[in-house]
């Protein structure tokens, strides 16, 4: 699996429709300061369903739409999709290639799409669990984090082995039933008293 494309329109400064395009190997993005890279970047964490404004270096999550210049005026909506090839099939679908979509309207609405039809973050997040490559996965490394891993809390660390070791998926269904038995056991408990009652 690798990241083919990305195609940004209205996202922080990309006014304009643009696709950038991957090969699988290394891909260097250089520019002045300021000209964008790192938006790029966040461009990904984004429609990895990025929910934390300061992990994308704004103030709300509006902040991410285009907000204008001088000739130009602000965009009423932020989208970027990006594709990955998945002909190995890392990804659980049965697709050679996904496409992940997500879309913010200065109004608060917003949209998730899989391969063009819509899904919830949920979905997104489940088909990105011990591949390395959700919003918390370690694909993504952004500045600072390398320090913030080294001198993090030893669970959070866990969190990151535990990913690399693919078993995030198993651990959140574990707590899933785990949950359920407990209500169920609450419920049982709610049954006898009731039982108890009518005798
Ligand atoms: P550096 O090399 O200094 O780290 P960079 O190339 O990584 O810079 P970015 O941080 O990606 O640059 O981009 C910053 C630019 O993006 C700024 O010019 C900022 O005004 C612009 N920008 C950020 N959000 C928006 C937005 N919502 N609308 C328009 N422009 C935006």
């Amino acid at each position: 699996m690798y990241l083919k494309n990305i195609e940004v329109q209205g996202f922080k400064s990309f006014a304009n429709k643009i696709r950038f395009d991957f090969h699988n190997g290394i891909t260097g993005i250089v520019g002045p300061n300021g000209s964008g890279k790192s938006n790029v970047a966040d461009a990904v964490r984004w429609v990895l369903g990025e929910q934390r404004v300061k992990q994308l270096r704004g103030g709300t999550m509006q902040d991410v739409i285009f907000s204008g210049t001088e000739n130009r005026r602000p965009l009423s909506y932020a989208s970027v999709a990006i594709t990955l090839d998945n002909s190995d099939h890392q990804l659980p679908v049965d697709y050679g290639e996904v496409t992940v979509t997500r879309k913010l309207y200065r109004s608060g609405e917003s949209e998730y799409l899989i391969n063009g039809t819509a899904c919830r973050l949920k979905d997104i997040n489940e088909m990105f669990y011990d591949t390395g490559i959700g919003k918390e996965g370690y694909s993504i490394i952004g500045q600072g984090q390398i320090d913030r891993i080294l001198s993090g809390k030893p669970e959070e660390r866990r969190e990151l082995f535990d990913e690399a070791a693919g078993i995030v998926k198993y651990k959140r269904r574990k707590n899933l039933s785990i949950k359920k038995l407990e209500e169920e056991r609450l419920n049982l408990t709610r049954v006898n008293d009731i039982l108890k009652e009518l005798e």
